[in-house]
C-alpha cells in the first residue's frame, strides 16, 4: 500500500515547462523545501528505509543532493560526501565523466573521503537517464567503497544506463522530451 506522505511529496513538488530550455519540464525541488513537514517527511522516508541497513556514507551530487543528503547522514549516523562539479573541490580529487544530451559532464570526489570497504547510499533530487547516478556510483567503486542504493525524491524513468538499484519516491509526467 502506498506511503500516505507520498501525495503531499508529489504534490509540493513544482513543474516548470520549458526551463532551462524548450522542451524540458523542471522539477522544481525548492517548493517541497518551503513547506516543513513535506520536507520532512521526504527526509524521513530515506531515514527509515536506511537507518538499518549499515550505511557509514551519504553521497550528495551537487547541487540538489545537497540540500537532502546532509540531513539522512546526521539521522541514520553517517558521514556526508559532497560529489562536486569539477573543480570546486580544493583537495586532491577523483573525476568521472559522464555523457550528457549535448556533450559531457564531469563529478568530483575528494580522495580519503571514503575508504575501501564503506557502504554508501547515492542521494539526488532526481533520475532522468541515469548518467550522473551512474558517475556517482563508479566514483565510489573505485576507492573501494559498496553502493547499497542511490535514492532520489523524483523519478522521471527514461533510463539509458543500467543502474542496479534506484529508489525513486515519486514519478513526474510528463517526461522531458
Ligand atoms: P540524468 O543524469 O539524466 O539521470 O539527470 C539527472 C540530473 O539532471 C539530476 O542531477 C537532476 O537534478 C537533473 N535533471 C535532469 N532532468 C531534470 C528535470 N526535468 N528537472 C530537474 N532536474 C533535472
Amino acid at each position: 500500500k502506498e506511503d500516505p506522505r507520498l501525495q503531499a511529496i508529489f504534490e509540493a513538488i513544482r513543474v516548470i515547462p520549458n526551463f532551462p530550455k524548450p522542451g524540458i519540464m523542471f522539477q522544481d525541488i525548492t517548493t517541497l523545501l518551503l513547506n516543513h513537514k513535506v520536507f520532512k517527511d521526504t527526509v524521513d522516508m530515506f531515514v527509515d528505509r536506511y537507518r538499518d541497513m549499515d550505511i557509514s556514507v551519504v553521497a550528495g551530487v551537487e547541487a540538489r543532493g545537497f540540500m537532502f543528503g546532509p540531513s539522512i547522514a546526521l539521522a541514520i549516523g553517517a558521514k556526508f560526501v559532497p560529489l562536486r562539479k569539477p573543480k570546486k573541490l580544493p583537495g586532491e580529487v577523483i573525476s568521472e565523466a559522464y555523457e550528457l544530451e549535448y556533450g559531457t559532464d564531469c563529478l568530483e570526489m575528494h580522495v580519503g573521503a571514503v575508504q575501501p570497504g564503506e557502504r554508501a547510499v547515492v542521494i539526488d533530487d532526481l533520475v532522468a537517464t541515469g548518467g550522473t547516478l551512474s558517475a556517482a556510483i563508479k566514483l565510489l567503486e573505485r576507492v573501494g567503497a559498496e553502493v547499497a542504493e542511490c535514492a532520489c525524491v523524483i523519478g522521471l524513468p527514461q533510463f539509458k544506463v543500467k543502474l542496479d538499484s534506484v529508489y525513486m519516491l515519486v514519478f513526474h509526467l510528463p517526461f522531458n522530451q
